[in-house]
């Protein structure tokens, strides 16, 4: 077994996140928007270090920085180093300094290293097109031509942007790992929600990556004057949505299991202070890590949103925009990620990922497995986040088990 020192893990793998934080579109905020002069740097930095670590380093047509080691089904790692607009330094990173320190240790102990290829992705967060997990998409062979159309916000093509990187698009579908060379992706990365931080545990093993469902309602009343309308005479839109709204609550605090409902955008017409709203437009954000329980509680949401109306003479309408199937993970990977944690911390609690990731696509071509790391309150997207040194330490010695008991499966 290698020997482990978690805490000098953790001091690098902080050490290497300044340093990649370092490279930004804006000098006092995290901005690393896909192929712009910052993903660049970013990904000659990061193959920098997986050369130095003992990776076979290669780029591919969407700008993947990818690093092997060894022949046949390989295990994959990594994650993403773009960024959303003013981020925190660890959302991404972490999940591509991790499994350098890892392979970095393991060679350092002279152990024999399974076959692996680690990862890097341009766009995870979709923060420069309106595309997202296009980059790990084109690994799974499932990247939508499509969106080589899609425009930034200053009319740049995915196209041109992907020219203007020195890629050809006509390459992309060199980029896919055929099913049978890929054993597993693992990824590493902060929790991004404060369940670890409430158990007081460092370390979290992905039971499945929640689907969602995401609807728009319009309700129609009728507008009126402020003043004169009897309430019991009124058709308010606004107060039905307002209705709404809290039963998209109250059945996820009901159901439970992880589930979380989200009213994140209302619309009121006319929208005056005089006028009695007529119009209501709302989103709802429904996820599970049950595709089941997720199914049902938009049936009864839909259900007791059309009572609601009816009860306020309100017309409903409901509109899905868009739907997304959990992803489980591989229940023999978590198992032998639990074996890992087990071995350097204390216990390793299961939790879903309420938040997307490129394992979403990763799971086209072979099992998945995430592991999660505290952070700080569990803020995310925020320069404000934060994982300690000490958590990432044991984060990658935890994988460094991984990978050895992965070499040594039957
Ligand atoms: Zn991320």
């Amino acid at each position: 077994m290698t020997p482990l020192d978690p805490q000098a893990l953790g001091r690098r793998a902080e050490a290497m996140l300044e340093e990649l934080a370092a490279i930004s579109a804006a000098p006092d905020q995290l901005i690393r928007l896909f192929l712009t002069p910052e993903h660049r740097r970013a990904a000659k930095l990061v193959a920098q270090w997986m050369g130095e670590a003992g990776l076979e380093v290669s780029e591919d047509a969407l700008g993947n920085v990818r690093g092997k080691i060894g022949q046949g089904p390989r295990l994959l790692l990594g994650s993403h180093i773009d960024s959303v607009i003013n981020a925190g330094i660890y959302d991404g990173p972490l999940g591509v300094v991790a499994p350098i320190l890892a392979v970095d240790a393991l060679k350092r102990a002279g152990m024999k290293l399974p076959a692996l290829e680690l990862l890097v992705f341009g766009d995870e967060e979709g923060s420069r097109f309106p595309s997202t997990l296009s980059t790990s998409a084109a690994i799974a062979g499932a990247f939508d031509r499509k969106q080589l159309e899609l425009k930034d916000s200053n009319g740049v093509t995915y196209a041109e942007a992907l020219r203007a990187y020195g890629k050809n698009p006509d390459e992309i579908s060199r980029a896919a790992i055929p099913r049978g060379e890929a054993a597993a992706w693992l990824e590493v990365h902060i929790e991004q929600g404060p369940i670890l931080e409430s158990k007081n545990e460092p370390l979290g093993v992905v039971t499945a990556i929640a689907g969602q469902t995401r609807l728009s309602l319009t309700l129609t009343g009728e507008a009126g004057h402020a003043g004169t309308v009897p309430m019991v005479l009124r058709r308010d839109a606004l107060a039905g949505a307002a209705e709404i709204a809290l039963l998209a609550e109250r059945i996820a605090r009901e159901v439970g299991d992880h589930m979380v409902a989200t009213v994140g955008r209302m619309e009121v017409k006319p929208g005056a202070v005089n006028i009695i709203p007529a119009e209501a437009r709302c989103t709802l954000d429904l996820r599970s890590p049950s595709d089941a329980a997720r199914k049902a509680a938009i049936q009864r949401f839909v259900q007791e949103a059309h009572a609601i109306a009816a009860r306020r003479k309100l017309t409903v309408r409901t509109e899905p925009i868009h739907e997304i199937a959990t992803t489980p993970c591989d229940l023999e990977l978590q198992k032998r990620l639990a074996k890992a944690v087990e071995a350097v911390s204390a216990s390793a609690v299961r939790l879903p990922s309420g938040a997307g990731h490129d394992g979403l696509m990763l799971s086209k071509i072979c099992p998945i497995a995430m592991l999660f790391v505290r952070c700080k309150g569990g803020v995310s997207h925020n320069p404000a986040e934060y994982a300690s040194p000490a958590d990432m330490g044991l984060a990658i010695a935890a994988l460094v088990r991984f990978i050895e008991n992965f070499g040594a499966r039957p």
